[in-house]
């Protein structure tokens, strides 16, 4: 059984899903990564944005990747622009691509539908991925068996564990987010809390994925529930893309090619 994690950013599986990760290759499973992007607008300072900074970024999710039990080899990048993910039909035959030289069984990806993650880079990843798990399964090598998603607001699958220490351990490896993660210690701990306590047994923490159902119609969160996940979303700290308004160098080939990204989807100078 082969899986692969999908991600938007390099930074984004650490905070999702290190325990599982780390307890699938541990037992001998083989493990994948897919990151779309490698965070290239993920600092506020220009001068650091694109290709210095996708440098960066790549080698952390690489050594948190380690920490993970996964070996650099394993670890892949999509090539897509940070903050530019859509759900296109480039992206959908790109992601075919991807999966067609990795043959995974099992796929995670950030939650689209239920999501306390408003950052369009994550719900265009997880749209893309249900897209070819639920049409375009005639276009894979290897038949998709199952579609988990992470930063789900409807889970319904829980990863029990009761040590926040190893997901710190992998997710400072990001050290130029910094910025960001010196929050980790409050979110992190109140996220993964273990809420159900009744249901799951004794542990302090737990991961909540979402199993997607192939059949049948797929649940929409409706005007009430998108609200206050908007809310939420909202408020969190970690709704980016703020930095993406503070734009790179424009004369850098980096900075030309975010040009015609931002003209192409309509983006406001
Ligand atoms: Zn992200």
């Amino acid at each position: 059984m082969k899986y692969l994690f999908v991600c938007a950013h390099p930074d984004d599986l650490e905070f999702s899903c290190g325990n599982l990760l780390y307890y699938l290759t541990q037992h001998g499973k083989e493990v994948a990564i897919l990151s779309l992007s490698r965070g290239e607008f993920g600092i506020f300072e220009p001068i650091w944005k694109g290709p210095r900074l996708a440098k960066i970024r790549s080698q952390e999710l690489k050594r948190a990747s380690k920490i993970n039990g996964i070996e650099k080899k394993h670890v892949h990048f999509g090539g897509i622009i940070d903050g530019f993910i859509r759900f296109t039909k480039e992206n959908v035959n790109l992601v075919i691509t991807w999966i067609n030289k990795l043959n995974p069984d099992i796929i995670f990806a950030p939650e689209p539908y239920f999501t306390y993650y408003w950052h369009e880079d994550h719900i265009s990843t997880g749209k893309i991925l249900y897209y070819i798990s639920t049409k375009l399964q005639n276009r894979l090598n290897n038949k998709i068996r199952s579609l988990y998603y992470y930063t789900t607001a409807k889970g319904n699958f829980s990863w029990p564990f009761n040590s926040a220490e190893h997901s710190f351990k992998a997710l400072y490896e990001h050290k130029s987010q910094m910025w960001l993660l010196k929050w980790a210690k409050l979110f992190y701990p109140l996220e993964k809390h273990n809420f159900k306590k009744q249901k799951l047994g004794n542990w302090k923490m737990v991961e909540i994925y979402r199993r997607v159902s192939f059949y049948g119609k797929q649940p929409k969160a409706n005007t009430i529930v998108r609200g206050i996940l908007g809310l939420i979303s909202q408020l969190n700290i970690i709704n980016p893309p703020d930095s993406h308004f503070i734009l790179p160098d424009m004369k850098t080939e980096f900075g030309q090619k975010v040009k015609k990204l931002r003209a192409r989807y309509k983006f406001k100078d």
